[in-house]
């Protein structure tokens, strides 16, 4: 998939990547809802609680946040929690089941950021175009994440991300595995051949554009984001987006460590 010399800082994802198909994506959810309909997160759970989970559920304990289907707990070959549907009943496209989940995981972990999150928040009210996945405000900003399911060329990410930026709002985007590997090869086809003439330079190089920042979330290996060198949990991703920490060079989006905090030192 990639070119010699390209320097991807994420070999078992690519490995992964040709080890699933669209079949295991469909049936691995990250998120249940319990009997009293609260939300468990298969990777929030220690290894210990998910294995007695997995000894001691009746089917009709847990339902699929996608269906209301009969949820199982499962592990996945790569040693990941999951829920699976307990029949193939679940008639809610793979896309629109990562979506709504990552919708959910994103405003859980600013929830427990202290912060409260719109959903499909809308801008046509303000004159405005767009409808934004997730929206939120801090310290005077307003920040987007964009859960990216569909397929979406280079050009479109830029006209949507120079969209926000018009209206004075910061958007970082969240890629489905299948998008992310899309545009990897796509963003990275564009720096070779306006940055480096088409021959790829002696060290390889990263993929990404300075003017986008996307990474993978990869809800079925522990919900973990990832990039060309970047690889957090999503409330790392947040409070790195938070205390302006995401940064680009030379083709990678990553994350400078925290400052120490005052307060705590203090104390
Ligand atoms: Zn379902």
């Amino acid at each position: 998939m990639f070119s010699t010399g390209h320097e991807i800082d994420a070999p078992d994802l690519v490995r992964s990547t040709e080890a699933s198909c669209a079949m295991l994506i469909s049936t691995m959810a990250q998120i249940a809802y319990d009997g009293q309909k609260c939300p468990v997160v298969a990777s929030d759970l220690s290894e210990a609680h998910w294995e007695e989970l997995k000894q001691t559920y009746q089917v009709g304990d847990l339902t699929m946040a996608c269906c209301d289907g009969a949820a199982i707990p499962k592990t996945s070959i790569n040693g990941f929690p999951f829920f699976a549907h307990h029949t193939d009943e679940c008639a809610t496209a793979p896309e629109t089941i990562w979506h709504r989940e990552a919708k959910e995981l994103v405003a859980m972990a600013l929830h427990d950021l202290g912060i409260e999150c719109q959903r499909e928040q809308d801008g046509r009210p303000h004159g405005w175009s767009w409808i934004a996945d997730i929206h939120f405000q801090f310290a005077g900003r307003d920040i987007i994440i964009e859960l990216q399911h569909s397929p979406q060329t280079v050009k479109e990410y830029k006209r949507r991300h120079e969209r926000y930026r018009q209206c004075g709002h910061e958007c970082y985007w969240l890629l489905y595995e299948p998008r992310f590997l899309t545009i990897i090869n796509a963003m990275s086809r564009i720096r070779l051949k306006t940055e480096f003439g088409g021959n790829i330079p002696a060290g390889g190089f990263k993929p990404f554009l300075p003017d986008i920042p996307v990474a993978l979330l990869d809800t079925e290996r522990g919900n973990g984001i990832r990039g060309a060198g970047m690889h957090c949990s999503i409330p790392e991703f947040l409070r790195a987006v938070i205390d302006k920490r995401l940064y680009w060079e030379n083709g990678a989006w990553l994350i400078a460590p925290r400052e120490p905090d005052p307060a705590q030192g203090a104390s």
